[in-house]
């Protein structure tokens, strides 16, 4: 069975098929011909999800799933939230995102966030959701070089370091992309007498 993973990115694409049932290949974006940029344009991080996992589905024919991630800050009503990656502007400059998020929370008290993750899978015309989510707060300053988007600024609730600071493994045992995956991969393991 061919399910194809609305990604280009080659790491997520491994570290999926790495713990999917074995008689499921996983095609990329690029493995279907999809060159052109999948529209995420609505309000809601499952939304986005959706829309891609849809777009696929309706322009290629192929059953798929696709991920949509966002921040959100307790204080900030939930902001950057489906915004997370051009929170500073069109540019969607990392370290921009980050200052800005620092500065709106300046006069802050409370600066619990959580990272949600939502996939979408679409199978056999039906739309399945699955959600991670990882609980934390913002710190004051960037710490740490590993990951990516956020990670410097986000400390994961118990634990003394950001995601910046961690290795990968921890971040993908404890993390909302990891969590929302696990989800998904029982529920592929769980279709295996049927399909
Ligand atoms: P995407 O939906 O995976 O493209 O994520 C949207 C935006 O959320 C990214 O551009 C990042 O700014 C941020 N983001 C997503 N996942 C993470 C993460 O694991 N750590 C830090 N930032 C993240």
């Amino acid at each position: 069975m061919q399910l194809v993973f609305a990604t280009n990115n080659l790491n997520k694409l491994k570290e999926v098929q790495s713990l999917i049932p074995k008689h499921i290949k996983l095609l990329s974006l690029k493995d279907i011909g999809c060159f052109e940029e999948v529209p995420e344009t609505q309000k809601t991080i499952k939304g986005n999800a959706i829309q891609k996992a849809e777009y696929i589905k309706t322009h290629y024919g192929f059953d798929c799933f696709a991920d949509d991630t966002g921040l959100e800050v307790d204080s900030l009503n939930g902001e950057p939230g489906v915004y997370s990656a051009r929170y500073a502007g069109p540019q969607r400059d990392t370290n921009d995102n980050m200052d800005q998020l620092l500065k709106n929370l300046v006069n802050k008290k409370n600066r619990d966030a959580q990272f949600k993750t939502v996939i979408a899978l679409e199978l056999d015309n039906n739309i399945k959701t699955f959600t991670g989510i990882c609980k934390g707060e913002i710190t004051k300053h960037k710490y740490g070089e590993k990951g990516f988007g956020y990670d410097p600024i986000f400390k994961p609730k118990n634990y003394s370091m950001t995601f910046a600071e961690m290795d990968l493994s921890l971040k993908n045992k404890i993390g909302h992309r990891g969590k929302a995956i696990q989800k998904l991969v029982e529920y592929l393991k769980s279709l295996e007498s049927k399909i």
